[in-house]
């Protein structure tokens, strides 16, 4: 049987691996299945948690306005998180966090095969790219090997915070949909 997105759902509610399970609900990815680009945020906040969607909250309904300055929507493409539950208070996942569910976004990449993947923020970035910071890589495309584009954001949650990063997340989408024409 082909491992699908729905499968890793279910597996993913009877999952106990990683001790946030015990105090949050489960989130995975969600989007379209063949979407050539996907983008990886932290983890879950309360509404995500509430809801058991990704990116439900006030950074998410930011990141829908970024989608939508390039012409994407939602339903274009993947969005999804390296840690599938609300760590307490939205603190920082720990390393033992992330790598408790690191194996749940790699089973979503084997399944979307995407073409680009957009970390949004350090934490994402750290899997993809550990020679720079988000602030040195955000922006531009980095190629891995021949197949796989890396294209690092900032967290669109760091904007709401500081509002001086809104409009760099305006313009390093930009570039993202100008490396998508790129790509057709
Ligand atoms: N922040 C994240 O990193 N992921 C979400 O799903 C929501 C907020």
């Amino acid at each position: 049987m082909p491992i699908t997105l729905e499968y890793l759902q279910e597996k993913l509610r009877d999952w106990k691996g990683c001790d946030l399970a015990k105090t949050s609900r489960p989130v995975l990815g969600e989007g379209n299945p063949k979407a050539k680009i996907m983008f990886i945020g932290e983890a879950p906040g309360q509404k995500e948690d509430e809801q058991g969607r990704p990116f439900v909250g006030a950074a998410g309904q930011f990141l829908n306005e970024l989608l939508t300055s390039i012409g994407l929507k939602r339903e274009d493409v993947y969005i999804s998180n390296v840690v599938k539950y609300r760590p307490p208070e939205n603190r920082d996942p720990t390393p033992e966090e992330k790598e408790q569910c690191i194996p749940w976004l790699m089973a979503e990449m084997a399944i979307i095969k995407p073409k680009i993947i957009v970390p949004l923020g350090r934490h994402a970035l750290g899997h993809f790219i550990t020679t720079e910071s988000i602030t040195e890589a955000h922006g531009k495309p980095h190629a891995i090997g021949n197949f796989v584009t890396v294209f690092p954001i900032y967290h669109p949650a760091a904007a709401l915070h500081n509002g001086g990063l809104r409009q760099t997340l305006f313009d390093d989408f930009a570039a993202l949909g100008k490396f998508l024409e790129t790509m057709k």
